[in-house]
């Protein structure tokens, strides 16, 4: 039996224990909370920081393969215990070093000629009062590393609003910075593309993403872009993939602009939230996909099924009223016969944005689908 080392226990890492498990693995886990959610889903937990080099390697040496659920490791690290345990990393810690910095995966989209936004690299001070000097408004300014759900970005709208945030960027010392010009978006859009140890790719049909406060609030398949926007996605999108030689799965986020113009935004070369809705969506979902890699399982495209489907996430925030934390109202389940899956991630403790859980709605509309979706996020959050 194959035994498979995923670094992180949270929730992108139990689905992909789940399809592990379905293929007849082994799985060990890594991660810093002894009660992460993956911690009781396998007597293989390993419980240390993401620094400590002996628990790690102790870790690697457990495991035939390892991967990870997210991309805040370090590369050097990683690559020193790779080539002390011989245990395969996929992706590799090359691909994690363009991916974990903005900079380096702006600059990567540059030298490719793939789509990128106009960006300027902030290191220090002088930079940063050159950047905002130059900039036409509104942009974004975002931290090279560590950000996610929009945790170190600002948008900013004048110079004024740039010159009042720099006293916190500086004295919190959150260089290097990137400052990106502000896209005005018409549609947000992911595409996952997997690749295995041969080269060969499969694809998933491109998700249509909807943001609020920076953060993925529903995403929708089919995605409502022309044939030919799509197989463009999924051309860049492979493109990037073959590039970095990704073994695994590549996401990569575009903005489509009121032009119809089409960024990259951003990779992360893991599964990724807005491919959950290929839990049901789809002939083979993105775990089923990536495990299937992880254990030399042959590949193929998925394909979207009939009908119309929006996921939705379950945030923090509706667990919690006037500062106390509350249960879902899940008895309102039966009377939402459009929603096929409710996924509750099974973390300790609630906190406003954090990821909870998702749910997936079916119908033979786009709006049904949408408003199904509406309707048990009320349900969810009434009284019980
Ligand atoms: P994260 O790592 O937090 O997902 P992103 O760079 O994807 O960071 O930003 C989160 C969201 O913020 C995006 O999905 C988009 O809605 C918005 N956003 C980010 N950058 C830009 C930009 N340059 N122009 C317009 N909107 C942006
Ligand atoms: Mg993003």
């Amino acid at each position: 039996m194959k035994k498979v080392g995923i670094l992180g226990a949270g929730q992108l890492g139990c689905m992909l224990a789940d399809s592990l498990f379905k293929f007849g693995a082994e799985v060990y886990f890594y991660d810093t909370h002894k009660n992460a959610p993956g911690a009781f889903r396998t007597p293989h937990f390993f419980c240390g920081e993401w620094n400590d080099k002996e628990q790690l390697t102790a870790f690697f040496s457990a495991c035939d393969v390892v991967t990870y659920e997210f991309e805040n490791v370090s590369v050097e690290l990683l690559d020193s215990i790779v080539q002390n345990t011989r245990t395969p990393l996929y992706p590799s810690a090359k691909v994690l070093e363009v991916t974990q910095n903005r900079i380096s995966e702006k600059n990567f989209l540059l030298e490719n000629n793939l789509p990128v936004c106009q960006f300027t690299p902030i290191f220090n001070k002088i930079d940063l009062q050159n950047a905002f000097q130059s900039t036409f408004f509104p942009c974004i300014l975002k931290t090279a590393t560590g950000g996610y759900d929009g945790k170190g970005q600002w948008k900013l709208n004048s110079i004024d609003e740039a010159k009042s945030l720099m006293p916190q960027i500086i004295s919190e010392e959150k260089f290097p910075l990137i400052l990106e010009e502000f896209i005005p978006i018409y549609k947000e859009v992911s595409c996952v593309i997997a690749r295995n140890k041969k080269g060969e790719t499969a694809q998933f049909p491109v998700f249509e993403n909807e943001h609020r406060n920076h953060i993925l609030y529903q995403t929708l398949l089919p995605a409502e872009i022309s044939k030919e926007v799509e197989a463009q996605v999924q051309k860049i999108a492979k493109e990037a993939c073959h590039k970095l030689n990704v073994t695994g799965l590549l996401t990569t986020e575009f903005f489509i602009s009121q032009k119809n113009k089409i960024y990259v935004n951003e990779f992360a070369p893991r599964p990724h939230n807005s491919a959950h809705i290929t839990n049901i969506a789809c002939s083979i979902s993105q775990f089923d996909m990536f495990a299937r890699i992880l254990l030399d399982i042959p590949i193929s495209n998925s394909v979207l099924h009939q009908n119309f489907y929006c996921m939705g996430n379950i945030l923090g925030d509706i667990y919690i009223k006037q500062g106390h934390s509350k249960n879902l109202n899940l008895n309102s389940w039966n009377q939402n016969p459009d929603i096929i899956e409710i996924r509750l991630y099974g973390k300790e403790r609630a906190v406003e944005k954090r990821k909870m859980g998702h749910f997936i709605a079916v119908h033979n509309s786009r709006n049904n689908a949408i408003a199904a979706a509406e309707k048990l996020r009320k349900d969810l959050d009434a009284p019980n």
